[in-house]
């Protein structure tokens, strides 16, 4: 169960943001599975017959919806917060909604695979969170790894390491044997003062490029230059 609260909220959400937030992950499924919040919940309808087109990505969060242990996204807009704060449960949808696709799947997946590894989340205080946060990330750090190697084809991403860059700018860097490039980067960085992150996911090629992992994956595999 993933509780949603913030914004406004009440017995049922009503915000533009919110409802944007809801169709950005039903745009995920392709619209096979449709999102929606009843009683400060997040639910889902999948269509019949749907399974077999699911991603992993979107059979993850509808586990964590089944799930009977509660988990919550507090729904803050324009804060300082990069994408989500775990010891205060803040999720900013601000930056949720300025994430690339992959990057939005991503930290989706992250934010919530550390709260619902974290027992007892809900009851926890921010202190306490702080106390078992190093272990929920580093879960949270396997899930990513999952998802890039799901959409990359590629079994052998590993977390490599964080990198704060300049202008409060994170990377987190993974690596790969994968012969057609030289690494991966989960990039946050800010683009209206501190209260905006974009974020992205970027391939670094061997000839030194930098480009998003959809340019990648929509690139024609013998334009990509392979290690000399
Ligand atoms: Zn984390």
């Amino acid at each position: 169960m993933i509780s949603i609260t913030g914004l406004g909220a009440g017995q049922n959400i009503q915000n533009p943001l919110v409802d944007q937030f809801l169709e950005r992950l039903t745009r995920t499924t392709n619209g096979v599975v449709t999102f929606y919040i009843l009683n400060n919940l997040l639910r889902y309808a999948a269509r019949p017959n749907s399974v077999p087109k699911m991603t992993n990505f979107i059979r993850g969060i509808m586990q964590f919806i089944d799930t009977p242990v509660r988990v919550s996204m507090r729904f803050v807009n324009r804060t300082p917060i990069i994408i989500d704060s775990f010891s205060s449960g803040a999720v900013d949808i601000d930056d949720m909604l300025n994430a690339s696709d992959h990057s939005f799947q991503l930290s989706l997946m992250h934010l919530l695979t550390e709260r619902f590894a974290t027992m007892g989340y809900v009851l926890l205080g921010p202190q306490q969170r702080r106390r078992v946060y190093a272990r929920s990330h580093n879960l949270a750090l396997d899930s990513d790894v999952q998802l890039l190697s799901n959409w990359l084809n590629d079994p052998t991403i590993r977390f490599n390491f964080q990198m704060n860059g300049a202008n409060r700018e994170i990377m987190l860097f993974f690596s790969s044997q994968n012969p057609r490039y030289l690494s991966i980067r989960h990039s946050f960085f800010e683009t209206l003062g501190r209260d905006r992150t974009t974020s992205d996911v970027l391939i670094e090629l061997n000839d030194g490029r930098l480009i998003s992992l959809a340019n990648f994956l929509r690139m024609n595999p013998s334009s990509i230059p392979a290690l000399p």
